[in-house]
């Protein structure tokens, strides 16, 4: 769904995002550099805000770090759209195209969280998380608020 966007200065007939250094200025209907940052009736706007494209269980191991709660798992979702574009990109379906996604409000993926076994939390991946700051801003706040 769409949202409003944080970290940008109004110009008279643009905007300029600020939330990653590309620093897009972005008219009326175009997209910057990510393809999910915009502007409509002159306020910043997001087209991906909690539409997830996948969501995995994977083993902690998986992530790119030594010996962290070792055999527990970690809830994994993304969405579209990515402020690179690597040409080794292992998830280019998602990130380089506005791929097929499932609205999930910040509410809902909290309780997903707790319903995985061994779950030690969520990783937010597949593409650059920025991609979608809102909403990993929304869900932050109030899983920490329902601990
Ligand atoms: S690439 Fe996207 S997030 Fe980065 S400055 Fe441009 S519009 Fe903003």
């Amino acid at each position: 769904m769409k949202s409003n966007i944080m970290f940008y200065d109004k110009k008279e007939d643009s905007i300029r995002c600020k939330l990653c250094p590309h620093n897009c200025i972005l008219k009326e209907n175009k997209f910057g550099v990510c393809n999910v940052r915009t502007v409509e009736n002159n306020i910043g706007v997001a087209i991906n805000y909690g539409e997830v494209t996948s969501a995995n269980i994977d083993p902690i191991e998986k992530k790119p770090l030594y010996h962290y709660k070792p055999g527990k798992n970690i809830l994994s979702v993304g969405t579209f759209g990515c402020n690179m574009s690597c040409s080794f990109c292992q998830n280019y379906e998602i990130s380089q195209q506005v791929s097929k996604s499932e609205y999930i409000d910040p509410d809902k993926l909290i309780d997903i969280i707790k319903t995985v076994n061994d779950n030690i939390g969520i990783a937010f991946t597949y593409n650059e998380p920025f991609m979608w700051y809102e909403y990993i801003y929304d869900v932050c706040k109030k899983n920490k608020r329902k601990k």
